[in-house]
């Protein structure tokens, strides 16, 4: 079975939960190598993005994805904002008018995303960012077979690695590339938030 708007819908809210148990996490992780805003950033975007949802559900996949991208782009701020925000408006340009999503959709979503990230933040594998959780993420939903919820779990087993990927890494990109060697031993604030997320989604496409 495939994954409706209303699926769409639940996956982002459980996001959005995800995001707030992680705040403060987060903020940690951006503490030691930012400004320690990406765990407030993230929360306030995806606290508006549930405003914009419990307002008005959108009623295609395409189109939730969309309410998210406008929203974080909006409300989110900082490097991630527009990051995110442009992730999410590729991966709904990518669905396209899918009224429901299957595995093939779901990894070239990911991919259109991966692509968006790249195209704006010229972020490369290495750069300790989260590209670093986004890129083996999408291999891994390419070589995925089955259900979405099964493509999405490997997808969110590779960005867990590729968080962790990061620690010993020295930051060639964002805000944490003006400590050079001191951004060593520390995980990227966002490739842990790419990686949160994408938790999330798989586990309630595994509930749907
Ligand atoms: P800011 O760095 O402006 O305070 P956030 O703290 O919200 O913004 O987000 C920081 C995260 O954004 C970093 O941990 C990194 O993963 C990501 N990031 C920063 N610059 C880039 C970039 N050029 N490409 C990809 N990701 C980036
Ligand atoms: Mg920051």
């Amino acid at each position: 079975m495939g994954c409706t708007a209303e699926d769409v819908v639940a996956a982002v809210r459980a996001a959005a939960a995800v995001i707030a148990d992680h705040r403060d996490e987060l903020v940690r992780l951006d503490q030691a190598i930012g400004d320690a805003d990406h765990g407030e950033n993230m929360k306030r975007g995806f606290t508006a993005v549930v405003s914009r949802l419990d307002a008005e559900p959108p009623d295609t996949p395409a189109k939730v994805l969309k309410l998210v991208a406008t929203t974080l782009i909006s409300t989110v701020g900082g490097a991630a904002g527009p990051l995110y925000g442009t992730a999410f408006l590729r991966a709904s340009a990518a669905v396209g008018d899918a009224t429901e999503l299957d595995q093939a959709v779901v990894a070239r979503a990911l991919r259109a995303a991966l692509d968006g990230v790249i195209a704006r933040g010229k972020a490369a594998v290495g750069d300790k960012t989260m590209v670093d959780a986004l890129t083996p993420a999408v291999a891994a939903a390419e070589c995925a077979e089955g259900t979405v919820a099964a493509t999405l779990s490997a997808a969110a087993d590779a960005a867990e690695e590729g968080a962790s990927s990061t620690v010993p890494m020295v930051a060639r990109k964002g805000r944490a590339s003006y400590l050079g060697e001191r951004s060593a031993n520390h995980m990227d604030p966002g490739s842990r938030s790419t990686a949160l997320l994408l938790r999330a989604f798989a586990d309630a496409a595994a509930k749907s």
